[in-house]
């Protein structure tokens, strides 16, 4: 049950529907959109019973919402979501494009600062790499864990650049939240449902991936789990799934962008590194990428991707980045969109 405010409802108005919602049991979710507000209720077992609230000041009327998902429908909220990050200018789902790069891990202070140096020059605003890693194999290199953390917030110090990290469990949440800018849900756990339960109730932004083997319907409820706890700010992507195609790690579905945008308000950003698996694969998809009009990508940058401790097969060298992003400059604008200049060109820009 969705309830539609008028468009002139007071703050008060809308206030007094939460708190009847509220008292019926329910939770309120009130989404503010450009026009109107609309007020999303969950937390029923079956149908809502709506008692009064039609007839409640300001309120102009009450909608059943028949598909699985609610808050991350465009029934909920028409208007792209746009997540902005206190003291930058960078956004996820603006019409600049979100531009997450880094290494798969974060190995070692020198080895972070120096892919963090090379990608912000080459405008990058958020700055990714993993602390705590979701190994195939429990011998492999499992992540440095809270070290890695402090050397990625030293990285957003120096370099003003936002960190995106992934939690792995409600332990390593704990942690990603004090640190990080947006959390980052990685696929393994995309049905992790007490993960995203508790990323729900955190302040921070979450980027969810999709699993590899999740259906449109299963990504979304997905990110209704953590929406549905009150975070609104999720961020979706698409990392390739697994299919019979033995060319790549895993095939990039880009038909997932136009697909999610038709459905949802969330933004969604692209991983062509996992996406494919390959580096020499990379570039490619990240411009069609931008072309399918995707919000943002993620992609692994490694300096010295031969002997990076995960993923160095599908790591970018910084100056193959360096030349996706001039490129990506040039085909951005053909749909409306832009990406961010280098830094050296960027006002108000301290280093
Ligand atoms: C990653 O981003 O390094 C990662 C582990 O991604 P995914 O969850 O998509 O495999
Ligand atoms: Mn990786």
């Amino acid at each position: 049950m969705l309830v539609v405010m008028q468009a002139l409802a007071t703050d008060e108005q809308i206030r007094a529907v939460c708190e009847k919602i509220e008292s019926l049991g329910y939770r309120a979710h009130a989404m503010p959109g450009a026009q109107r507000t609309a007020i999303g209720i969950t937390g029923n077992r079956g149908e809502v019973e709506p008692g009064t609230l039609d007839e409640m000041p300001g309120v102009q009327e009450l909608i059943r919402v028949s598909k699985p998902y609610k808050l991350v429908s465009r029934d909920v909220k028409d208007e792209k979501t746009v997540i902005s990050f206190p003291g930058s200018d960078a956004t996820i789902g603006g019409k600049s494009l979100a531009i997450i790069a880094g290494p798969c891990a974060i190995e070692s202070r020198t080895q972070a600062f120096g892919v963090a140096d090379r990608i912000q020059r080459s405008g990058a605003q958020f700055f990714r790499g993993g602390a705590y890693k979701p190994r195939t194999s429990p011998y492999s290199f499992q992540g440095l864990g809270e070290e890695g953390l402090r050397i990625m917030a030293e990285i957003r110090d120096q370099y003003g650049m936002r960190i995106i990290t992934e939690a792995i469990d409600n332990e390593s949440l704990a942690l990603v939240e004090e640190y990080a800018d947006v959390i980052q849900i990685g696929a393994r756990n995309m049905q992790n449902f007490s993960l995203l339960k508790r990323a729900g109730r955190s302040k921070k932004p979450v980027l969810l991936k999709r699993g590899m083997s999740a259906t449109l319907e299963e990504f979304l409820m997905a990110a209704e789990y953590i929406m549905s706890e009150g975070n609104y700010n999720v961020i979706l992507c698409e990392r390739g799934v697994r299919t019979f195609a033995d060319h790549t790690r895993n095939t990039l579905d880009l038909s997932l962008v136009p697909a999610v945008q038709r459905l949802s308000h969330l933004p969604i950003v692209v991983d062509p590194s996992h996406g494919t698996g390959r580096r020499d694969k990379v570039a490619s998809m990240a411009r069609a990428a931008v072309a399918a009009g995707c919000d943002g990508l993620i992609i692994e940058v490694h300096s010295d991707p031969d002997h990076a401790l995960s993923d160095g097969a599908q790591s970018m060298f910084p100056a193959q980045f360096e030349r996706l992003m001039a490129e990506l400059r040039i085909i951005a604008p053909a749909i409306g969109r832009s990406v961010c200049v280098e830094p050296v060109a960027r006002r108000g820009w301290s280093r």
